[in-house]
């Protein structure tokens, strides 16, 4: 059920609902209201009938350095008045910036540029089958790694489905679902488990360093390093999966500031501000099994390394990488959760408000989660989304659905933190 929405909008998401199935490309766009979405612009987007928001949403975290950064856009204008895509050969451009990663993620010897998350993580498993010749993977419950079959399974499950098979799309054969196993996160056991029962047949370990598809589990170091042992020991692939992790938090990734070395990396979202480039990076002697440096897994798309794209990462990179910028967002995230837990404390609401630098979230739960289990047992999901929903209410745009997280960006100020901040007093107070 939608809410109401004035003629304008209501016009324009009666079209978007004749003509695309439920009038959005990506199901988790679909808010419970008509959106429609008329300019992003720096922290803000407006919508169809001018109303004003401060995102936190960011694009899922795409938007990184703000909505339409002006240095990214230039790059992109300049580029592309003297090249579109050509499909032989490579560019100065796709050199430039397989260079600027390597030299930025600490894993990195090569890198290859796809055009989505869930390519780069597609690359990286069938690339960890390809080099270890087994068949089965690993992945925690409640992690999201994009929409191709080998990891559509076991995200958000409600707690009957949980650890169980629980596909998120329908349409996936059987043995592909089966062929990924489930364990939870900062629990080593569980891994260790899947491995004593699954012996010399699991080709790789795939996880979100931070499971921010979740809001924010911060991992035990002892985790991290134990699941870099146990792989080793066990000749399988550890995969960062640093989609949303990856340049967001330090310019080399989570794995900087672990300094748990992963075999495989793959990135996406933020690398390009919103610009649809996202990658895959990891030893030399791995990355050198794909088909175009003679080995046998395929290496293929029309579009990788496409100019518009690479240039708008390059511009990402560089600015990533020679400004500021964790310092600035990491202060602005401190200042988010330290208004926000003041106030749940203020009103005697159980919530734990937690994240990492500039992602934020406020659990409804009277502890920090380290598993899905936790969060199975403890966290207020209908609290959660009511929070979210009323902050729209209030021009703050956060999702309103299970355990999305919020993003500031480069383009977010203090005003603008603070001005949530006073939202969410007014909220919290009627939730209270
Ligand atoms: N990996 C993680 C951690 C993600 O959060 C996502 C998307 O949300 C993906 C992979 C898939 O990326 P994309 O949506 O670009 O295919």
């Amino acid at each position: 059920m939608l809410d109401q929405a004035s003629a304008t909008t209501a016009d324009l998401w009666a079209r978007a609902e004749r003509a695309i199935p439920g009038g959005v490309n990506s199901a988790t766009r679909r808010i419970g209201r008509p959106l429609v979405i008329e300019r992003a612009r720096g922290a803000h987007v407006w919508d169809a009938d001018g109303r004003r928001f401060i995102d936190y949403h960011a694009a899922f975290g795409a938007t990184l350095l703000g909505h339409a950064d002006p240095v990214v856009g230039e790059a992109v204008a300049r580029t592309l008045v003297d090249q579109d895509l050509v499909g032989m050969g490579v560019s100065r451009l796709e050199i430039e910036c397989a260079e600027l990663v390597n030299a930025m993620i600490p894993s990195a010897d090569k890198t290859i540029l796809t055009m989505s998350g869930t390519e780069s993580t597609f690359q990286a498993i069938r690339l960890a089958r390809g080099v270890t010749g087994r068949d089965l993977i690993v992945k925690f419950q409640g992690c999201f790694h994009g929409w191709h079959d080998a990891v559509s399974r076991n995200v958000i499950s409600t707690p009957e489905k949980a650890y169980g098979m629980d596909p998120t799309s329908s349409g996936i054969l059987a043995p592909n679902l089966e062929a990924t196993l489930i364990a939870e996160f900062n629990d080593l056991a569980s891994v260790q488990e899947l491995f004593a029962r699954h012996k010399d047949r699991i080709a790789a370990v795939i996880l979100e360093p931070i499971p921010h598809n979740i809001g924010a589990l911060l991992p035990d170091q002892a985790f991290l390093e134990g699941l870099r042992a146990l792989t080793e020991e066990e000749g399988a692939l550890l995969i960062f999966d640093e989609v949303i992790t990856g340049f967001r938090h330090a310019p080399g990734g989570y794995q900087e500031i672990c300094g748990v070395m992963p075999d495989l990396t793959t990135y996406g979202k933020a690398m390009g501000n919103g610009f649809p480039v996202a990658g895959m990076s990891g030893r030399a002697d791995l990355m050198d099994q794909f088909s175009s440096a003679g080995g046998s897994v395929l290496l293929a798309g029309t579009f990788n390394g496409g100019p518009a794209s690479t240039a708008a990462a390059i511009a990402t990179l560089t600015h990533l990488r020679t400004t500021d910028f964790h310092q600035r967002v990491f202060a602005l995230g401190d200042r988010l959760r330290a208004g926000l837990a003041a106030i749940t404390e203020d009103l005697g609401i159980e919530a734990c408000v937690t994240g990492y630098g500039s992602v934020v979230i406020c659990y409804f739960m009277p502890m920090r989660p380290k598993g899905y289990r936790d969060l199975l047992e403890h966290h207020d999901d209908k609290a959660y989304a009511e929070f979210h929903r009323r902050m729209y209410d209030h021009d703050i745009l956060m999702l309103p659905m299970s355990l999305k997280r919020n993003h500031i960006t480069g383009a977010h100020t203090a005003e603008d933190v603070d001005q949530t901040i006073d939202a969410a007093r007014v909220v919290l107070t009627e939730m209270a």
